[in-house]
C-alpha cells in the first residue's frame, strides 16, 4: 500500500479504481493547401461551434452547480470574441500562411503565457482559461475530441490538471473522485468539484503506473491510499457507507425551512473565508453568508490586496449568492492572524493587542480600500458590513464616519452602490455590557463566541493546555449571549451567532429560546443544524435550561 498526500477539496471518501487521464496530444500541423481567407473562415466556423457548445455547457452547469459557478462558461464564450485574440490569429494566417488550427494553438499558447506572467493573481489564473478555450477550438478544427473521459465503471480520475470544461462534462455517475498534480483550492475546477460534492485531492505527486489500481481517497485526512490493505479497505468502506447514509438523509432537508415543530423560524447562514467556499454555501443550501472573514484575502497575499482585487472577490461572492444576504466582516488581522507585510510588532498579549478594528482605525488607507471595495460590490446583491473586536460606541462612530466618507467619494465618482446594512461583532465583554448603546448605532449584532469565550473566561483560545477548562458552555458566556440578544431586540437590532458555538447542536434549543435570529456556521454544518432545529418543540418542557440573565443594565 502506498499513501500519498495532497490538499483536500472536499471532506469525503472515495473508493474505486484509478483512471489516469492523458490529454490529447496538442501538436498540430501548420501546413495547409487553403488560402488565408479560407483558413480564417474555418477558424470562424470553429469558434461559432465552440461558442454553441459552451452555451450548452453553461445551461448544464446552471442546473448542476448554479449561476455563479456556471459563469465561467460565459467568460470562455467572451474570450472567443476578444478582438486582440481574433486579430492575432488573423494576422498569423495572413502573414505566415499556416493552418487555422496551428494559428489558434500558437496564439492560445502566447496569450496564456502572457496571462501567466502577470503580477495579478486573478489574471494569472486566467491563463488556464485561455488554454482551455483555445484547446477546444483546435479540437473543433481537427475534428478531434478528448472523448468520453470515463468508461463504463465508476473511477477515481487521476490527471495532471483538469479544466473547468473537462470537469463539468464528466459524468457524475461515473466519477467517484479526482486526484490532480496541479490546481489550487480556489481554482474554478475546485469550486465545481465542491459544488458537485466530489471528493478531490490536488497537489499530489501522481504517477502514471497507478492506472487501474485500487485506491481510497480520504478527503478527511488529505491523503490517498493506493492498493489499500484489506483491513483499511473494509474500515474505509464502513466509514463511507455511514457518510453516504447521513448525507442522503441530509439532502432531503434542502429547500426546507429552518423551523421548529412549534413554528419558530431562524436564519441559518454559512461562514466562509474565500470565494472558493461559495460553492459549498450553495451546495448546502445556506440562506446567506453570515460571516465572510475578509482577512483571509490578506493572509493569502504577499502584499496589501488592492481595492480592485478585493472588489473582484467581493463581487463574485455577492453575485454567486444571487440576492441572498452576504455579511462581510472588515479586516480582522493581528493576534493569531499575521501577514508579514503589515510589519506588526511582537506583543506580549497579541490577542488583546493591536488587531482588527484597532488597526483599521489607525491605518485608514487600508480600511478605506476595503470599504470602497465592499460598497462597490453592494451594487450586485445584498450586502451587510460588520466591524470586528468592537469595545466602544466611539469606535463604531469612527468606523461609520470612514464608511460615509467612502460612500461620498464613490458617489461623486459615479459608482453604483446598493443599500448596505451595518453591524458589529459582539465578541468582547465590553461590547456585551454596552450592547444597549451599541444597538442604537447599527442594525445587527453578530456574536463572535470564539473570542467572547476567550475574553470572558480569560483563556487564550490558542493555548491547548487550557482546553479542559475552556468551556464555551460556561454560564458566564451563555448569559452574555442572552444579554446581547435581549439588548439588541430592545433596539430593533437582529442578533446572530457566527462563532463555532452556533453549530453546537446541544445549544440550539437554548439559543432559540433566547430568541436568536440567525446562526451562521460552516457550510457543512448547515443541514445538520437544520435537522436539529426541525426536531425541536419549544412548547415542550426545555431539554436544556436557559441561563438566567442579569436584568441590570
Ligand atoms: C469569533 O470570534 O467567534 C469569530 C467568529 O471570529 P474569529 O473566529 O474569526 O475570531
Ligand atoms: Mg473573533
Amino acid at each position: 500500500m502506498l499513501v500519498v498526500n495532497g490538499k483536500s477539496i472536499l471532506n469525503g471518501i472515495a473508493i474505486g479504481p484509478l483512471l489516469v487521464y492523458h490529454k490529447a496530444d496538442a501538436a498540430v500541423s501548420s501546413a495547409t493547401a487553403l488560402t488565408p481567407q479560407e483558413e480564417w473562415t474555418r477558424f470562424e466556423d470553429a469558434c461559432e461551434k465552440v461558442k454553441e457548445h459552451l452555451a450548452d455547457l453553461y445551461e448544464k452547469a446552471l442546473e448542476d452547480v448554479g449561476e455563479e459557478n456556471a459563469a465561467i462558461f460565459e467568460i470562455h464564450q467572451m474570450m472567443l470574441e476578444d478582438e486582440d485574440y481574433l486579430d492575432a490569429v488573423k494576422d498569423m494566417l495572413e502573414t505566415q500562411g499556416t493552418s487555422a488550427e496551428y494559428a489558434a494553438s500558437t496564439v492560445g499558447d502566447q496569450f496564456s503565457a502572457s496571462f501567466a506572467a502577470m503580477d495579478d493573481a486573478y489574471m494569472q489564473a486566467r491563463a488556464a482559461d485561455v488554454r482551455d478555450v483555445s484547446h477546444q477550438v483546435v479540437n473543433m478544427l481537427t475534428g478531434r475530441t478528448d472523448g468520453t473521459l470515463l468508461g463504463d465503471r465508476p473511477v477515481i480520475l487521476v490527471a495532471d490538471d483538469l479544466t473547468p470544461s473537462e470537469t463539468i462534462q464528466l459524468d457524475k455517475s461515473k466519477l467517484l473522485g479526482f486526484i490532480t498534480r496541479h490546481g489550487s483550492s480556489n481554482s474554478h475546477t475546485a469550486i465545481l468539484a465542491r459544488t458537485m460534492n466530489i471528493p478531490a485531492l490536488v497537489g499530489v505527486d501522481i504517477d502514471e503506473s497507478w492506472d487501474g489500481q485500487m485506491a481510497v481517497l480520504d478527503g478527511y485526512h488529505h491523503c490517498a491510499h493506493i492498493n489499500p490493505t484489506p483491513d483499511l479497505l473494509s474500515s474505509m468502506e464502513e466509514k463511507r457507507k455511514q457518510d453516504l447514509e447521513d448525507q442522503a438523509a441530509l439532502q432531503k432537508l434542502k429547500g426546507l425551512a429552518n423551523v421548529t415543530l412549534n413554528g419558530t423560524e431562524v436564519n441559518v447562514y454559512a461562514n466562509i473565508g474565500n470565494v472558493g467556499d461559495v460553492g459549498l454555501v450553495v451546495q448546502n443550501d445556506a440562506g446567506g453568508i453570515g460571516l465572510f472573514r475578509s482577512e483571509f484575502i490578506y493572509l493569502e497575499a504577499d502584499d496589501y490586496p488592492t481595492e480592485e482585487q478585493q472588489f473582484i472577490i467581493y463581487k463574485r461572492v455577492v453575485q454567486a449568492m444571487a440576492g441572498k444576504k452576504v455579511v462581510f466582516r472588515t479586516l480582522d488581522i493581528g493576534a493569531d492572524k499575521q501577514a508579514a507585510y503589515f510589519h506588526l510588532d511582537d506583543e506580549a498579549n497579541p490577542a488583546m493587542g493591536y488587531r482588527a478594528i484597532r488597526i483599521c482605525l489607525t491605518r485608514k488607507d487600508i480600511f478605506k480600500q476595503q470599504l470602497r471595495a465592499m460598497l462597490r460590490a453592494s451594487a450586485f446583491g445584498t450586502v451587510s458590513i460588520m466591524f470586528p473586536m468592537i469595545i466602544s460606541v466611539q469606535e463604531v462612530r469612527e468606523a461609520k464616519h470612514v464608511l460615509a466618507e467612502c460612500r461620498e467619494e464613490l458617489v461623486s465618482e459615479g459608482e453604483a452602490i446598493g443599500e448596505v446594512e451595518l453591524g458589529i461583532m459582539v465578541e468582547t465583554p465590553a461590547a456585551v455590557m454596552m450592547a444597549d448603546e451599541l444597538a442604537e448605532e447599527v442594525s445587527f449584532f453578530s456574536l463572535g463566541t470564539n473570542d467572547l469565550t476567550q475574553y470572558t473566561l480569560a483563556i487564550d483560545r490558542q493555548n491547548s493546555k487550557l482546553d479542559a477548562i475552556n468551556d464555551p458552555h460556561h454560564p458566564a458566556v451563555l448569559r452574555m449571549i442572552r444579554h446581547t440578544i435581549e439588548a439588541g431586540h430592545r433596539h430593533n437590532c437582529w442578533v446572530g451567532i457566527c462563532g463555532e458555538l452556533g453549530a453546537d447542536p446541544t445549544l440550539t434549543e437554548t439559543f432559540l429560546r433566547m430568541g436568536v435570529d440567525e446562526l451562521s456556521v460552516s457550510p457543512a454544518s448547515v443541514l445538520p443544524l437544520r435537522r436539529r432545529i426541525r426536531s425541536l418543540d419549544l412548547n415542550q418542557e426545555p431539554e436544556t435550561q436557559v441561563p438566567a440573565c442579569d436584568p441590570c443594565k
